[in-house]
């Protein structure tokens, strides 16, 4: 079976996909963000998927890559399309290459248009392919920069991706309205720039016409991912922060286990956020916890040492994890959740006050 996801960058409104085998657990990301590579990671954990490779479409001249910086986490390959001018790749593709992920395998095109180095990934049984920014949903990509060229991609589009089976699901690099998936048939009929009877010299005029603004991001963003957005500025990790042993979640939460905590316990502050009879009942408290139930915390941030990490507990985490994103928005950088709540720093044994045995 095909593990898929589609997740979503929404200040580029870029769309990166991940593609697992779900026996193997061989996994690979399309199109990664740098800003989301913490995310990406999180979610290939818990999934607890082996990354294989990172591919890109293209050189993207809105976003960075988040490549380089999985590929230090993971030590997953970086690929992209042999002309695309980047350095620092692991493996250069070219037309009818396959990239392999445990029984599953993606098929190589090239479509080029948008820059020389486009590529679209097909899947093994052409259910479904990524364009990329070569064809949107309902449009295409831009012909007005890097090696743009309208004539060759409405070749690229109309040789090697409308030529699919009908009924294929293609997905793109981008929306700007939020739309996630379309299909050849559709784009066939609807596309209003490369569907139809339109000629490549219609859509060659009117991508020529088109006076989009030039990339806000293109100057940052094309030199850092023609080196497959290798940092200069000295970050070379997914850093965590250095208090104590934590976990990032693809829930978007830092985490502590209770063990970390039972370590860490004298250079924190715990808020337990649950409410007083539950502070005071047969699941006890941690020692040295400060009482202050979730509906009365954001009034009362101020009781707290800003100097010091905070760790929230409730009974089973949930609380506490709403709890760590109230005390970010009052500014208290360091802060992290207490995985499983009271449940869990009980069931692992370890020391409560006031509780029942
Ligand atoms: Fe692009």
């Amino acid at each position: 079976m095909l593990i898929f996801r589609q997740l979503f960058d929404p200040q580029s409104s870029t769309y990166t996909y991940l593609l697992g085998d779900n026996r193997s657990r061989e996994a690979v990301l399309i199109d990664t963000v740098f800003e989301q590579a913490r995310r990406d990671a999180a979610l290939v954990s818990e999934l607890e998927l082996r990354l294989l490779f990172t591919l890109e479409t293209h050189v993207h001249a809105d976003h960075v890559t988040g490549a380089w910086i999985l590929k230090r986490r993971f030590g997953s390959r970086i690929a992209l399309a042999q002309n695309s001018g980047a350095e620092g790749a692991d493996r250069y593709l070219a037309h009818g290459d396959k990239i392999e992920f445990g029984a599953r395998h993606l098929e190589v095109r090239a479509t080029p248009g948008h820059t020389n180095g486009c590529l679209t990934y097909v899947l093994d049984d052409e259910s479904m392919a990524f364009t990329g920014d070569c064809l949107l949903i309902r449009g295409s990509g831009r012909t007005d920069f890097q090696q743009g060229d309208p004539h060759a991609l409405y070749r690229s589009v109309h040789t090697q991706i409308l030529t699919l089976p009908q009924n294929c699901l293609l997905f793109p690099g981008h929306d700007y309205r939020g739309l996630t998936v379309t299909s050849v048939a559709e784009e066939r009929r609807f596309n209003p720039r490369l569907g139809g009877e339109i000629g490549e010299a219609d859509f060659a005029g009117y991508m020529q016409n088109l006076g989009l603004p030039h990339p806000k991001q293109i100057d940052v963003a094309v030199p850092a991912n023609l080196k497959c957005g290798r940092r200069e500025d000295g970050i070379v990790s997914l850093t965590a922060p250095n208090w104590a042993a934590l976990t990032y979640t693809f829930a978007g939460i830092w985490e502590i286990q209770p063990q970390s905590l039972e370590e860490a316990a004298d250079k924190v502050q715990i808020v337990d956020v649950r409410e007083p009879s539950e502070y005071h009942g047969p699941l006890g408290h941690i020692r040295g916890a400060l009482l202050i139930p979730l509906g009365e915390l954001a009034k009362r941030t101020g009781e707290l040492d800003r100097e010091r990490p905070v760790v929230a507990v409730c009974r089973s985490g949930a609380r506490s994890a709403q709890a760590t994103v109230i005390l970010q928005q009052a500014g208290l950088k360091d802060t992290a959740n207490l995985a499983g709540g009271m449940l869990r720093w009980r069931a692992d044994g370890h020391v409560v006050e006031e509780g029942s045995k």
